[in-house]
Formats: C-alpha cells, sequence, structure tokens
C-alpha cells in the first residue's frame, strides 16, 4: 500500500528537475572556498536573510550547535521557549558540545521580553550561571509550527542585547514563518545576530542547512562546521538542490499550510481529539488525544494499518506535517482517514 506520508516534511524526495540541476552543478573543493555552487547558495542566502555573510553545513542540528558553541562558554545559560528544538531533538548535544544548561521560559515555545528579563542571570554573580544567550525558534516545531510573534522577537532581541546577551534564531521553518504572515525574510531575520535556516524541511532539498551572520561570527562559525566534523568538499551538488528550490519550492509554501489547515480543520471536530486551531498557523498540526480514548501510539499504528503515517510526539500527542509530496487530494484523503480511525475507536 502507497501511504501518505505524514509524518514530517523531512520525507520528500528531490524532485526530477531537483535531480537535474544537482547532476549539473558546476563543484569545486569548498574547503578552498573553490565552490561556485556552495558560494552561491551562502551568498543568495545571506542577501535573502540580510546578513552579511552565511555557511552551508550538514544540517540544522549542526548548525543549531554551531550557533551555540561560537555564541556561549561552557557552563553558562541559554534562555529558550518551551519544548525547543536544542532540547528536545539534538540528542543532549549542547550539553555535551557547548557545556551549556538551559533555562525554558514561556508557553508553547513563544515568550517575551519579560519572560526572558524574568529569567536573565547576571554575569560576575556568585552562585549564579551567567545568561548569554537568547534563542527563538520560528515557527516552533512541537508548538504546532506557530509563528514567534514578530514584535516579540523586536522585543527579546533588543532586551538581549541590552543585557549583553547575544541572540539566535533556529529558523529551520523560517521560510514558513515567512509563508504564514506575508513578512519578508530580512525583517524576520533582523533582530538575530545569527539565524539558521533548513533546505531539507519545506523546500524540499536532500540535505543542508544555513547559518547566516556578520562576517565575523561567520569566520568563527566555520571554524566550527570544521570542528564538528561538517565541513565538506564538493558540496555544490547538494547546495544545487538548495538553489533550486529556492526558485520552485518557495512560493508554493501556502499550499502546504492551507492543506494543513483542511486537516486541522476535519481533525478538530472529531470525538477523542483536543486540537488547538489557532496553534495551526503552518504546515504543522498537532493534537492530543483525550484521556477516554486510545493513546498516541495506538492511533499512530491504527493510522498507519489506514494507510496514513503520523508521529507520536508526546502519550497523547500527535503531528501530521504537510508537505510537497502529498498533494491536496492526498490530504484530504488522509483526513478521511483519520475521521474513521479516531471515530472507530
Ligand atoms: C528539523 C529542525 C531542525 C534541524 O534538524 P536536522 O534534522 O538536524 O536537519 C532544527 N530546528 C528545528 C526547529 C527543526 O524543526
Amino acid at each position: 500500500m502507497e501511504h501518505i506520508d505524514l509524518r514530517s516534511d523531512t520525507v520528500t524526495s528531490p524532485s526530477p528537475g531537483m535531480r537535474q540541476a544537482m547532476a549539473a552543478a558546476p563543484v569545486g573543493d569548498d574547503q578552498y572556498g573553490e565552490d561556485p555552487s556552495v558560494n552561491r547558495l551562502q551568498e543568495r542566502i545571506a542577501d535573502l536573510l540580510g546578513k552579511q555573510s552565511a555557511l552551508f553545513v550538514p544540517s540544522g542540528t549542526m548548525a543549531n550547535q554551531i550557533g551555540l558553541k561560537i555564541l556561549t562558554r561552557p557552563g553558562d545559560e541559554v534562555v529558550v521557549g518551551e519544548e525547543a528544538h536544542v532540547v528536545w531533538h539534538e540528542s543532549g548535544a549542547a550539553a555535551a558540545n557547548s557545556g551549556v544548561q538551559f533555562a525554558v521560559v514561556g508557553r508553547g515555545g513563544l515568550f517575551t521580553a519579560s519572560d526572558l528579563r524574568a529569567a536573565y542571570k547576571p554575569p560576575g554573580h556568585i552562585v549564579f550561571p551567567p545568561t548569554t544567550l537568547a534563542a527563538v525558534e520560528n515557527t516552533h516545531n512541537r508548538g504546532g509550527g506557530v509563528v514567534f510573534p514578530q514584535q516579540d522577537a523586536v522585543a527579546v532581541c533588543a532586551t538581549a542585547r541590552e543585557l549583553g546577551l547575544a541572540s539566535y534564531l533556529d529558523g529551520a521553518r523560517l521560510f514558513n514563518a515567512a509563508a504564514a504572515t506575508g513578512r519578508p525574510l530580512t525583517e524576520l531575520a533582523a533582530p538575530f545576530d545569527l539565524v539558521a535556516v533548513a533546505l531539507s524541511k519545506g523546500l524540499g532539498c536532500p540535505v543542508g542547512s544555513l547559518i547566516a551572520g556578520g562576517t565575523d561570527e561567520i569566520a568563527r562559525a566555520r571554524r566550527a562546521r570544521r570542528m564538528f566534523g561538517g565541513a565538506m568538499r564538493q558540496s555544490g551538488i547538494l547546495a544545487a538542490a538548495g538553489l533550486f528550490a529556492l526558485e520552485h519550492n518557495l512560493e508554493r509554501l501556502v499550499e502546504d499550510h492551507a492543506n494543513a489547515r483542511l486537516l486541522a480543520d476535519r481533525l478538530a471536530g472529531l470525538r477523542g481529539v483536543s486540537l488547538d486551531l489557532a496553534t495551526v498557523q503552518s504546515n504543522i498540526v498537532i493534537f492530543q488525544m483525550t484521556e477516554d480514548g486510545p493513546d498516541a501510539a495506538t492511533i499512530v499504528a491504527r493510522a498507519q494499518e489506514a494507510g496514513v503515517l503520523l508521529s507520536a510526539f508526546g502519550v497523547r500527542t500527535v503531528r501530521a506535517v504537510t508537505h510537497l509530496d502529498v498533494t491536496r487530494d492526498q490530504c484530504r484523503r488522509a483526513a478521511d482517514l483519520l475521521a474513521a480511525v479516531i471515530e472507530h475507536r
């Protein structure tokens, strides 16, 4: 059976056009700075984000780990929203690689400047770990793909600067935030010292993320990338997929958002499902199975039998993600199948 795969927007396969672009890419040794495709992609992303410079890295996790590495020192504290990717999905890397700890603030992945101020611990205190970084995630994965309100991003970064902290944006899905709000990427990126974006999520590339910021930060990021083993050679093959995706797959993200909305509207009406439609702002739908019914693992298993793949994100939490390899018709069909699975009991 051909499953409708809504586990993640990372499950997409490169399209024939993307594969052609990859095959035809001019390449060179990127560690000598000689890969024209990588150089073009880095310039393009720096430009799109309004930053001086950008660096191509193998994964979003590595982008985040490089950001933490160059903006903190061991023993520092990093302020993040609830269920941040750096806390939940990076295998403990922040503690292992950079020796930092997290202060989790706010609600549902979002937080305000006053949350940051309340959590802030100054340097030089006899017992406190010094807060040196504020890290925002936009859109917020475990928060259900919610957009970080721009006025809060601006205020958080202004407060960070006032307190002497650095600011970092995990924008693995920043392209979705731009599509959801209609705000330019430059505006979303502007408040932050360093910004990461992923090619392997909604843009449908097989591999890659970029980290963008000032020339000095990116020079330090280049060294950290080498230290983490992420410096590559003829990686223009991969960068070409990114250049292709920026041309062809950026504008269409709104379709994924409309498909997620269609799915969410249907799921929210089902008995045994608790779904806050206000959180459905982009391509992610996160819902809870109520206590009186089957748990997330049961629903995921039954959905798989019915032909729909989902992720269990908690004991009663389920995630569905739309992407360029699922059509509107498939999402409609998935909604029908899930309704049958969930209401059948
Ligand atoms: C997917 C994701 C990443 C990066 O994940 P990789 O699998 O390492 O590319 C980082 N941050 C967020 C919010 C993500 O959703």
